[in-house]
């Protein structure tokens, strides 16, 4: 019998922020593959005694295909925990195919991304009303580059939220750039360092002394930056909730 592989979220840090689904199959692994650079070793306590644990930040592709080639041959179960949700920077795609290509079966189970915790810890809604209704993911060009119409200096015309991975060591460079695109300098920005982890820090400013502000702090990686008129107070209330909307469930006051 062959065995299968689960790709895991395991969430922001906070390891009780890791699905039940995610929990249980890492509490059930006979091997576990988990991204330790950024992983919460946490996540991985409930796991049987004689689970084999590797820590991909040593190993290249091949290695861990080869670590689950070999376990799913002997019908046992594999997982690979990634951080966050594993759709975004996770590097599964060129997993799943190499998978795909040996035959070997796997599922995903979907985690909370890092940039939806931030929003948990400012306390902030992405979308207000009449402020933006568009998030954009990214990041900025560092050692791999960006797809030519992605710069990060068309991204901003948008003046949409904004969440910017990998890119803290570039701080004051993404600031320019974005005030280079079309935000006002005086965008509100906040960093959030290791959000839901015990040494979580929230820096906030905008978009003229952020860079300044994180400076010193020893905030160097697992740092999300965020952009956008939603970190600011001013916005239109929704419908959804409006006293005279009528939506589908509740009939409104007036029309
Ligand atoms: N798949 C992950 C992202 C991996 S890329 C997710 O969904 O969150 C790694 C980047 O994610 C880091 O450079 C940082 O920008 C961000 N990140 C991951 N965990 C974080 C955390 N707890 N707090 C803030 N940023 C985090």
């Amino acid at each position: 019998m062959t065995g299968k592989i689960h790709f895991i979220g395991a969430g922001p840090g906070d390891p009780e922020l890791i699905t039940v689904r995610g929990r249980r199959l890492i509490d059930e692994a006979d091997v576990i593959i988990y991204a330790g650079s950024l992983v919460n070793p946490a996540v991985l306590d409930g796991r049987k005694p004689s689970a084999v644990v590797h820590n991909s930040a040593y190993m290249d592709l091949d290695a861990v295909i080869g670590v689950v080639k070999e376990a799913t041959d002997k019908g046992l179960a594999v997982v690979r925990v990634h951080t966050g949700d594993p759709s975004i920077y996770g590097a599964i795609r060129e997993q799943m195919d190499r998978l795909d290509a040996l035959g070997i079966g796997y599922e995903v189970v979907p985690g909370v991304s890092s940039f939806l915790a931030a929003a948990a810890v400012l306390k902030k809604e992405y979308t207000l009303p009449d402020v933006s209704q568009t998030v954009i993911l990214t990041r900025m060009e560092g050692r791999t580059p960006m797809p030519p119409k992605e710069k990060l200096v068309d991204l901003a015309r948008h003046n949409c939220t904004m969440a910017i991975f990998l890119s803290i060591g570039f701080i004051e460079e993404l600031c320019s750039t974005l005030i280079e695109g079309g935000y006002d300098p005086k965008t509100p920005a906040a960093v959030v360092y290791k959000a839901t982890w015990p040494d979580e820090k929230v820096i906030r400013g905008d978009l003229t002394d952020i860079a300044g502000k994180v400076k010193g702090k020893n905030v160097e990686k697992t740092a999300l930056t965020v952009v956008g008129g939603f970190l600011g107070d001013e916005y239109g209330l929704s419908k959804l909730y409006d006293k005279r909307f009528t939506t589908g469930y509740r009939k409104g006051t007036e029309e």
